[in-house]
């Protein structure tokens, strides 16, 4: 497999989301490896420093379409940790791509009916041996201090924008702003209104906080229409820039809508690619053009 490459999260710049006033780019950690992508690698790195040094197996959850588990069975693949992935739901007849390509990367799986997985409740095969369990997400301070080694997060923004999920991200983008840039989330949740606290639970107290706009999950988690899909074939055309259906898209989409109204007086804003590409192999064939 690949290495992770952290000197391909380069800077560029995006002419077509860039006005005279305010000037677009884009940090692009989709690049730093195809399976480990974007943020996740950023989340995992100290969680998986710990479960080396202290020979534990890796537990985490996730969905069937999950970056992060696929991200942390590629990340202990390398690294050579043993992991698990506790998956929502019944295990289907046909695995998804994703926990197709977490298998054959080693990871086991076990699959937990919804309720149990509400609770996080560990299936007994784990519970008496010796892991580490990442939060789903990789949510946590460990997770927010990974995320807050993200290249040029400190550099001079008037605006660091970024998709929310757990919220750790954003957690890590608090952490390292230099002072004097506006934090901005992208809920990809529906109604996840209890994302400001979560996202302070994992800084000192009298941090910075951010905003966070809640109006650009076009219908919740991984929900989408065609209003989305035609603007992520319009934005690969004019820019060159992949996103994802789940995250990227529903972030650049609703900066480009902001750039007209609350980001009209920034003039430098930095958008993190947080990668995640490998999800839209669950979207029909040929609905995308790249
Ligand atoms: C997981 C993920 C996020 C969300 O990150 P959080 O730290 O959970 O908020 C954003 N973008 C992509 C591409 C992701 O895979």
């Amino acid at each position: 497999m690949e290495a992770i490459q952290e000197d391909l999260a380069t800077l560029e710049p995006v002419p077509w989301l860039s006005n005279p006033a305010t000037r677009v780019q884009v940090l692009r950690l989709d690049r730093v490896h195809p399976l480990i992508s974007g943020n996740k690698w950023y989340k995992l790195r100290f969680y998986l420093e710990t479960a080396r040094s202290s020979g534990k197996k890796v537990v985490t959850f996730g969905g069937a379409y999950s970056n992060h588990i696929l991200a942390t069975a590629a990340a202990c693949n390398q690294a050579g940790i043993p992991c698990a992935g506790i998956i929502r739901g019944e295990a289907p007849p046909q695995y998804s791509e994703t926990l197709r390509d977490a298998v054959s990367l080693g990871m086991e799986l076990h699959f937990i009916a919804r309720e149990a997985y509400r609770q996080k409740q560990l299936p007994a095969a784990l519970a008496d041996t010796s892991c580490l369990v990442i939060p789903e997400g990789g949510y946590g301070i460990p997770g927010m201090l990974g995320a807050a080694t993200m290249p040029f997060i400190s550099g001079t923004f008037d605006r660091i924008c970024c998709a929310t999920g757990t919220g750790t991200m954003m957690a890590g983008l608090l952490h390292s702003a230099a002072k004097g840039t506006a934090v901005t989330g992208f809920s990809v949740l529906k109604n996840h209104k209890s994302l400001t606290q979560e996202v302070a639970a994992l800084l000192p107290p009298s941090s910075p906080s951010g905003i966070i706009y809640h109006d650009f999950h076009f219908g919740g988690y991984a929900k989408y229409n065609p209003t989305l899909i035609r603007f992520m074939n319009e934005l690969y055309a004019q820019t060159g820039i992949p996103t994802d259906f789940v995250y990227t898209a529903k972030l650049f989409y609703g900066v480009k809508a902001m750039l007209e109204q609350d980001f009209k007086t920034d003039r430098n804003i930095l958008v993190i690619h947080s990668g995640g590409l490998q999800g839209n192999r669950s979207l029909p064939k040929g609905a995308l053009i790249f």
